[in-house]
This record gives C-alpha cells, sequence and structure tokens, in this order.
C-alpha cells in the first residue's frame, strides 16, 4: 500500500494537507524528522499513515493518558487496530497487546514517555519490530518551551537502545527557532528534515477587546450575537468556569461547563454533548480541547487571558477547523497577567526558567497592546512571517490616528528621569501627578515631568505605558520586578527624529487598563 491509498482507503481523504506528504515521504525513506504544524493541521496523520505502511510496528509517545485513549478510540473506529499501554491499562492487558503487535495485529502503540524510559518495558519492545517512534507535543522536551517535561529528555537515549533502530518523528505546533533546535538537537534530527508548515489561520478572525463595561456584559452579547453557532469560552480556573457558567445560564444562555475538578462520567458527557452538537457554549478551563475533534467550532473567547502565546494560539486555534470564517477573542484584562506574575513569583522553578516564563507574560501583554496585525504579531512570536490579514481587530480598525509624540517624550523623559528603576504603576502614577506616600519617599514630585500627564487617568496612562513597550519605544527590564526604561525606538522619539501615533481612545478617560500595582 502506497501513502496515498492508505490516505483514501483508510481515512476517506482525497489529498494530503500542507505539510503531511513532505513529512510522510521522508519518514518512509527512513530520516529523523521534526514536523511543526498548527493545531488542527493534521499532525497525526504523519505517523499514523506510515504506522500502516510500514511492515513493523510505530510507538508514538504521548504525553497526556487521556489524549491516548481518545486517539486510539478513533483509530480503532476507522478500523485500525491501535493500543496504549500506560498507568491506566492493568500489567496483566499488556502482554496480550504485545503479542498482538507481534502478530502484526496492533500497528500503533500509545505510551507515556515514562513508560518508554522504563528498562522492562524496552526490554519487551525489543521483541517487536519497531519501526517508528512519533514523539507528540516534542517540545516538550525542551526547557525553552512552554510544557516542560523532564521524561522527555531521555527519550534519545531510549530510543537508541532499541534493537530494531527505528526512526524518530517529532512533532509539535508550538515551537519558536530556539525550541526548534533544541528539539533537534536533543533527539538527533537534521534541521534539513524540519518541515515546517504556515502557522497562519487565515480564516480566523483575531481580535482583542479591552470591554468598557465588564467582561460579563461583552461575553453576554457576544452569545446573543452568536447563539447558534458552536464556541468556547475560556476562563483560567475551575472557580471562574463555575461562576461564568451559573451567571450565563441565569441569564438563559444554554452553556455548560468543563474543568478538570469535575467527576470523569459528566466530563465526557459535557465533550460528548458538545461533540455531537446538542450544546453551543462550553465554558471551561484550559483542560478542554487537547484531544477533541470538533471542526466547526466558530468562536474561542478568553475571559481570562492565557499565560503564553503558545497556549493562547493552541486554545484559539480550535476555532475553525474545517476552514470557515471564525474568531478568536482575547478579553483582555491587565489584572490576569498580574494573577500569573504571582504564580509563577510562588514557582520553585530555576531563575532561568521563571525569567522565560515572565518574558512570555509580556509577550501576552504586548500582544493585547501592540497596533499591528494580530495575526502576524503571532506568526513573528514563532519566528515566521505573513502580510497582515487584513481582518484582526487591528487590521480593520477604523479608528482616527493621532499623533502622541509629544506624550511619549514626556513619558520618556519621566522615565529617565525616574533612572529606569521603577514599574509601569509608579510611572503612572509619577506621569499623572500622583500625590501619595510613594511618590513622596522617591522624590518625585520635584522631577520636571512629574503630572506631565496630569490630563490623564492613572489606567489611561498605564495603558499608554503599555502601548510604548508593545511598539518598542519603552521596554521592560527585569523579570519579577519588571522595571519602565527607554526602548530601542525610544531615543529615536527623544530625538524627534520620529513620531509616535496612535489610534484614539473612544474617551480619554475610559479604564482601558487597570494599573497592575
Ligand atoms: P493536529 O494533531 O495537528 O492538531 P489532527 O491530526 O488531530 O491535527 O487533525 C485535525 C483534523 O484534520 C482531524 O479531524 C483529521 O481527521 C483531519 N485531517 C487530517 N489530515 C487530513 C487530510 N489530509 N484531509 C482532510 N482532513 C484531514
Ligand atoms: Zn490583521
Amino acid at each position: 500500500m502506497t501513502p496515498e491509498q492508505v490516505l483514501k482507503d483508510n481515512f476517506g481523504f482525497t489529498k494530503f494537507r500542507n505539510g503531511q506528504e513532505a513529512v510522510i515521504s521522508r519518514v518512509m525513506a527512513g530520516k529523523n524528522v521534526l514536523a511543526v504544524m498548527p493545531t488542527g493541521g493534521g499532525k497525526s496523520l504523519c505517523y499514523q499513515i506510515p504506522a500502516l505502511v510500514n511492515s513493523g510496528v510505530t510507538i508514538v509517545v504521548s504525553p497526556l493518558i487521556s489524549l491516548m485513549k481518545d486517539q486510539v478510540d478513533a483509530l480503532k473506529q476507522n478500523g485500525i487496530a491501535a493500543a496504549a499501554i500506560n498507568s491506566t491499562i492493568p500489567q496483566e492487558a499488556v502482554n496480550p497487546i504485545l503479542r498482538q503487535a507481534y502478530e502484526g495485529k496492533v500497528k500503533l502503540i500509545y505510551v507515556t514517555p515514562e513508560r518508554l524510559n522504563m528498562e522492562y518495558f524496552r526490554y519487551q519492545l525489543n521483541f517487536l519490530p519497531v519501526d517508528l517512534i512519533a514523539i507528540d507535543e516534542a517540545h516538550c522536551i525542551s526547557q525553552w518551551g512552554h510544557d516542560f517535561r523532564p521524561a522527555y529528555r531521555q527519550l534519545r537515549s531510549a530510543i537508541a537502545g532499541l534493537r530494531s533502530q527505528p526512526n524518530t518523528l517529532a512533532l509539535t505546533a508550538t515551537a519558536t527557532p530556539t525550541v526548534r533546535e533544541d528539539i533537534g538537537h536533543q533527539l538527533g534530527i537534521d534541521p534539513a528534515n524540519f518541515v515546517i508548515t504556515s502557522f497562519t489561520r487565515p480564516n480566523i478572525t483575531f481580535r482583542v477587546v479591552h470591554p468598557e463595561n465588564s467582561t460579563r456584559c461583552y461575553i453576554r452579547e457576544y452569545l446573543t450575537a452568536h447563539r447558534d453557532e458552536a464556541g468556547i469560552i475560556y476562563v483560567n480556573t475551575r472557580k471562574g468556569v463555575d461562576e461564568l457558567t451559573a451567571y450565563l445560564l441565569e441569564h438563559h444562555f444554554p452553556v455548560a461547563a468543563y474543568h478538570a475538578g469535575m467527576d470523569p462520567a459528566d466530563r465526557a458527557r459535557v465533550q460528548d454533548d458538545f461533540q455531537f452538537d446538542r450544546v453551543n457554549t462550553i465554558v471551561a478551563t484550559s483542560a478542554f480541547g487537547m484531544g477533541i475533534d470538533k471542526s466547526n467550532v466558530r468562536f474561542v473567547l478568553h475571559a481570562t487571558s492565557a499565560q503564553n502565546i503558545e497556549s493562547y494560539y493552541q486554545e484559539a486555534g480550535r476555532a475553525g477547523r474545517d476552514g470557515l470564517p471564525s474568531e478568536a477573542v482575547l478579553i483582555y484584562h491587565p489584572n490576569d497577567l498580574r494573577q500569573y506574575r504571582w504564580f509563577i513569583d510562588q514557582s520553585t522553578a530555576d531563575d532561568d526558567y521563571r525569567d522565560r516564563q515572565y518574558q512570555k507574560l509580556q509577550a501576552v501583554a504586548n500582544y493585547a497592546s501592540t497596533p499591528e496585525c494580530l495575526q502576524q504579531y503571532i506568526v513573528r512570536y514563532f519566528g515566521q512571517d505573513c502580510p497582515p490579514c487584513g481582518h484582526c481587530s487591528n487590521c480593520t480598525d477604523e479608528r482616527t490616528v493621532q499623533d502622541i509624540t509629544a506624550e511619549s517624550q514626556a513619558v520618556l523623559k519621566l522615565v529617565q528621569e525616574l533612572h529606569g528603576r521603577f514599574g509601569k504603576g509608579v510611572v503612572a502614577q509619577a506621569a499623572t501627578g500622583s500625590h501619595n506616600q510613594r511618590m513622596q519617599e522617591i522624590g518625585a514630585p520635584s522631577l520636571a515631568n512629574f503630572g506631565a500627564l496630569q490630563k490623564l487617568t492613572k489606567q489611561a496612562a498605564a495603558s499608554l505605558i503599555d502601548y510604548l513597550v508593545a511598539i518598542g519605544v519603552l521596554k521592560t527590564a527585569g523579570a519579577q520586578y519588571p522595571v519602565i526604561q527607554v526602548g530601542k525606538r525610544g531615543w529615536a522619539v527623544l530625538e524627534g527624529e520620529q513620531t509616535v501615533t496612535r489610534r484614539q481612545e473612544k474617551s480619554p478617560d475610559r479604564s482601558r487598563t487597570q494599573v497592575e500595582e
């Protein structure tokens, strides 16, 4: 059987998607390959097809047991013999699976990385003709990624110890150039065999909203306008999910909640109801979505922000897998990031790791404040480029452009007067001329530019600072307690060589941004 035949006969698809053929042909040629494709891009087929074409067995390393079960079930439905071996499978069921694999009756075995690292399991595998090791969510191997998982680190030596010398296929949806290099380095994959497909999702309209009223009002209006469409609303805590669900039910929106604190039967029911269109809107934590294969999701709202662009794009990317127009809306509230910052503060991870998490948070803040195309911002974050999408909330922003060079210069001078030693809250207070003890302590009232933006509220000044950071006029330095300093573009602005513009805010004192401290 050829890959094309398997595509048609086993999966019922007529043609390969972008990147699939390039990956499969390299895998079939015995190369180690890294496939970077966006969520929904069709990564699974990249190893499932070789698994069926090859004579031996394919081992799929997958980080989540719940995800494994879904994939095995889906394959079985397509008449493909697959099995999972993990801690939920009783030991006495493992040997029969391996025997079936030996007899060619099981072609794919899903395991956790921990399992493949077990010496006894590898001893057992050595009785099988293993052709290929597919490593899903391969970014977990890198400390630079957002989901580092130590067991991934040992995979290379585990694979090298297998008698049948299988080749490796690493797959991920989220890899910045650094992570890619790291994956390649750690798994022995030549960059010539990196297959990286476009990260753009042209059918998704990205929006950032800074709700004028409450987030809840915004969601109600949104749901009213999108009544018959399937959508997911992400909230970052279980409690938040329960509260928003109760609120929406009270207002007669037929939504269902999903989070990892619910009992498994309830979760399975909600997932099914969504899959089969019995419930249109799910309010969920990030636990919802992995392994959900619903193609007609029309919108993904983030009622609270994700904590990095990687997760945001993965979750937002669950919209519009069918290629039809869809929306991904980030309802941005700086307090969400403040909460994440606190979590990172509390974590016991090493400093490098924490610094990277702080940087990732800053990238989310910049996403929420950038005037540039949102799709372009995301794609550039992942080390690629694309032209402006033409339909995101920035590309279609029709508010008049204002020259804010004078205000920007005032803030820049103030930042210099403060010697770049203070955070956004202090700079905003000094810019608006707040009179409080903190200002006295640092001698702010005697600075030339103290109160230079008196006409703005503190919130508006903080929002201006966010904006100036997002466009590189200012920058943040230091991770845990970021201070505001003059950015790359700031020097030219101070010299009067560059002007700064911004879309006009609806009303100058609207609390578009809340001060973090
Ligand atoms: P990923 O793992 O990259 O997020 P999946 O492998 O789950 O994506 O695939 C997403 C969806 O696309 C699935 O419903 C899958 O059946 C479908 N799909 C994959 N490849 C093709 C193809 N060549 N033609 C049509 N549909 C495809
Ligand atoms: Zn755009």
